[in-house]
């Protein structure tokens, strides 16, 4: 978000620049030109979604291009389902524009703030061991690449850029318009239970495998997980939402207001943590409802914090998450904020954490009035000790020698980024940490 004063500060307060212009294209042509104009005064350019990536990969010195008014549906092809849009669409607005063709996005992650372009490009994604991220739902894009020129990726022009443009990280060039493989609109029964944090780990494997999709919570200084098992339904199923009230106390009361306030009383008084995570478990999380898949796979969140996340290979899941727990006992932290394990089929997209393997995730979060220095990087030790790939949006250390390493199509995506954008124009200081120079 741009403040008064001309700085732009993304939603974690982790990442801050002051842009040298920001513009609003509103159309295809509108980036084209802002791209060429760019070139010819020498700034780099960079396309901005919502600022919702905890690291630097949105930071744009040069050009902002915030395309909030680039949004919209550009075509639909209702035989196969799939539905052409603008890049910068919010998350929450593509229910509203699939409903009149009656589908829905396959997959999502826990909210629906970002834009269409932002978290396609970072890899972001929801949970279920037999589903992708948002980003193996592309199935074409269109491109402003750094000479200002048009590139049409899909399945007859450039179609092996697809894999490398589908989760490009922002370095390839300027999405404009998205095309994504929807599904028929459905329905998630959805069952939230706080469990005995080792029966879940006893059984992990089997919860990812029999549920669409199976996620869980667990709060540090508790033995409790609360899990979330979600199982599609068709549309024509009978909807039993969460009563108004129930769906208030849960997400609004207990998840984001009481929250806010333990979370920054604990920055002073640390002690605090374990016993409002043991009642907090108490009071939250068990429930069962039917409603519409967006409804259920996201929520609202508005306790600002900080979050790393890894991929693992879905077997090192177990180890790695013992591994933290130890790790947060020993160390005697007071953690404020659950630790979420998710999963994920493995997909063929270059830069995707879940390339090449079926992959769970293990996030962990700080407030982000808190330092999270030493938690975060004593978690990204363990993480990359059991074959862990940093997820793109979230703080972590990694450099271009270290994921070269875990990414067997590094080098083709350097090389497809040499080949688009020899002169840099949308690189920033975490594209070259990360991508190298
Ligand atoms: C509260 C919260 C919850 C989250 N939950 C999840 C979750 O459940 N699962 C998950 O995986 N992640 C999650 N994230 C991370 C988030 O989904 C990603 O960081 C995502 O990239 C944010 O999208 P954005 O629109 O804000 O993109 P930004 O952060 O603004 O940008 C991300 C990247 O996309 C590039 N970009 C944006 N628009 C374009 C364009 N038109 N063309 C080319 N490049 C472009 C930017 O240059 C940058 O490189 C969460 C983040 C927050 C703050």
């Amino acid at each position: 978000m741009t403040r008064p004063g001309g700085v732009w500060e993304n939603w974690g307060r982790s990442a801050r620049v002051r842009p040298q212009a920001v513009e609003f294209p509103g159309s295809t042509d509108a980036v084209q030109r802002a791209v060429q104009a760019a070139a010819r005064k020498g700034r780099r350019l960079k396309a901005v979604g919502a600022g919702h990536s905890f690291t630097g990969i949105a930071v744009a010195p040069g050009v902002l291009l915030d395309l909030s008014d680039l949004t919209g549906v550009v075509s639909v092809d209702r035989e196969r389902s799939r539905v052409t849009l603008r890049a910068g669409t919010r998350l929450h607005q593509i229910p509203r524009l699939l409903a009149p063709f009656g589908l829905a996005m396959q997959n999502l992650g826990d909210i629906d703030r970002q834009s269409l372009a932002g978290a396609t490009s970072t890899g972001t994604h929801g949970t279920g061991a037999r589903f992708g991220g948002i980003a193996t739902q592309i199935t074409a894009a269109t491109l402003v690449t750094a000479d200002g020129d048009l590139l049409v990726v899909d399945e007859h022009q450039n179609t092996e850029m697809l894999p490398a443009v589908a989760l490009g990280l922002g370095a390839l060039g300027i999405l404009v318009e998205i095309t994504v493989q929807c599904v028929p609109a459905f329905l998630l029964h959805a069952v939230e239970h706080p469990e005995p944090l080792d029966d879940v780990l006893a059984t992990l494997d089997d919860r990812a495998a029999s549920n669409d999709h199976f996620e869980f919570y667990w709060f540090p200084h508790t033995d409790v997980a609360l899990t979330k098992s979600n199982t599609r339904l068709p549309e024509s199923a009978p909807r039993h939402p969460l009563p108004r009230a129930g769906k208030w106390l849960d997400e609004t009361l207990l998840a984001n207001g009481v929250y806010r306030v333990v979370c920054g009383a604990a920055t002073t008084v640390p002690a605090i943590v374990p016993p409002f995570s043991r009642l907090a478990v108490r009071l939250t999380g068990d429930r069962e409802y039917t409603d519409v898949s967006t409804k259920v796979f996201t929520q609202s969140r508005t306790v600002r914090f900080r979050e790393m996340e890894y991929a693992l290979p879905a077997e090192n899941v177990r180890p790695a998450f013992d591994a933290l727990r130890a790790l947060i006992d020993e160390r005697g932290w007071r953690i404020s904020f659950p630790i979420e394990v998710r999963f994920a089929a493995r997909d063929d997209l270059w830069m995707s954490t879940a390339h090449g393997r079926a992959s769970g995730y293990i996030a962990v979060h700080r407030y982000w009035r808190e330092n999270p220095t030493d938690y975060f990087e004593a978690v990204e030790n363990i993480m990359t000790s059991f074959g862990g790939r940093p997820h793109w949006g979230k703080m972590h250390t990694q450099d271009a020698a270290s994921l070269r390493e875990r990414y067997p199509r590094f080098d083709d995506f350097v090389a497809l980024r040499d080949r688009l954008d020899p002169d840099r124009m949308f690189q920033n200081t975490y594209l070259e940490r990360v991508l190298g120079a």
